[in-house]
């Protein structure tokens, strides 16, 4: 059994994509082209903003707009210890400092009322909060409501990590249109996918729009030898883009399908092991189905047996960031952030793509119940 079936997904769309990579080959259109500009259009049609600008990953669409609003060092940007490492990560990159929020104890995000304490904490650690990163974790995006609300309060603009949400709602509102700008992910793995790196960064505001675009190739200004700051080489291929369109076909089909997967994990298993919530007028695109064992001897004694019965599972994430090595700088200590670190001893991923069998389903469940 796989943890993700990308063949099968692979086999729906193939005709077409070979005809859109024949394109592009027989063009010679490897960088920028039409392929891009489609992807971009579709994209910023399908999230419900303005303006949509595709780049090379999800680091780099998180990466752009800090360094197009120009966030340095002396400024501080909030966000979860309870993420990839990429989302505080590219914090880090531009020299600023991440401060962390604890996350909700229901729904693996950001607590929105960690918010203004952690503003606080940070004037006082002599730093200027400039930015929120809220993180779409597993698929269900954040409480934006009070997000939006106590950031504006805050003086902070929202940068909203939409890697894993992609295909997500509140209130019928899209992931990745959260906030002053939205950040996605192509990799492989992510819900929508393409074949290798790719990334795309959403926004509605026409200046900011300026900027990405500046910042994502070497800062250009009125042509590519006229740089008027700092940026980097951040492009989406085309190859990749054909990918995104292909597959843009078929996503909404894909997300009821998962949502199908997730329904049925939940029903059998939210006896055995805490299931994900999804709250009143969310919907979540499932990029992780992630539950909660009784203690980290039981998610032991629960991931062995999967194991056995030849069916993989993965621990996302087994070290909150404010823990992590790489962090030890920022001064923080275990029983900062207790509900992160509670989910990180007992959090594991059950395999989750649109197309498990009932069979699949069935069997997962089995081993997990009478474990
Ligand atoms: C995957 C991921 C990223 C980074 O995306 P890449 O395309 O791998 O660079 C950032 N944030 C979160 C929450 C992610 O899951």
């Amino acid at each position: 059994m796989q943890f993700i079936d990308l063949i099968t997904q692979k086999n729906r769309i193939r005709e077409n994509l070979m005809k859109r990579i024949e394109r592009i080959i027989d063009s010679a259109q490897f960088v920028m082209g039409p392929e891009v500009l489609e992807a971009e259009k579709k994209l910023a049609e399908y999230v419900g903003t303005k303006h949509c600008v595709s780049c090379a990953s999800g680091t780099d669409a998180l990466l752009i707009p800090l360094m197009a609003k120009g966030i340095g060092p002396g400024d501080a940007v909030l966000t979860t210890p309870f993420t990839f490492v990429a989302t505080a990560e590219v914090v880090s990159l531009v020299g600023a400092t991440p401060v962390f929020v604890d996350v909700l104890p229901g729904t693996f995000n950001i607590n929105p009322d960690g918010v203004a304490p952690a503003v606080e904490e940070a004037r006082k650690k002599g730093l200027n909060p400039k930015a929120l990163i809220p993180v779409d974790l597993f698929g269900l995006p954040a409480e934006y409501d009070r997000l939006e609300k106590v950031a504006a309060e805050q003086g902070l603009w929202i940068l909203e990590d939409a890697a894993q949400g992609f295909g997500g709602t509140v209130g019928g509102r899209r992931a990745g249109s959260f906030g002053l700008v939205g950040a996605t992910s192509f990799f492989p793995a992510k819900p929508l996918g393409c074949y290798g790196d790719g990334g795309a960064i959403f926004t509605n505001d026409d200046e900011l729009l300026e900027l990405l675009i500046s910042v994502r190739v070497h800062g250009g200004g009125s042509d590519k030898y006229n740089n008027e700051r700092i940026g980097l080489n951040g492009r989406f291929d085309a190859i990749q883009a054909a990918v995104i369109n292909e597959k843009l076909t078929i996503f909404d089909d894909e997300l009821d399908l998962r949502n199908k997967v997730a329904a049925a994990y939940s029903a059998r298993l939210k006896d055995r092991v805490v299931v994900p919530e999804v709250p009143e007028g969310y919907t979540s695109c499932w990029a992780q189905y992630s539950v909660l064992a009784n203690s980290t001897d039981d998610r032991t004694k629960l991931m062995a047996a999967l194991k056995d019965a030849g069916i993989p599972s993965a621990i996302y994430y087994p070290i909150p960031l404010h823990l992590q090595k790489a962090y030890e700088n920022l001064g923080y200590k275990p029983g900062d952030f207790p509900v992160s670190e509670d989910f990180s001893a007992r959090v594991f991923a059950l395999p989750m793509h649109p197309y498990l069998k009932e069979e699949e389903i069935e069997q997962i469940c089995r081993v997990i119940t009478r474990a």
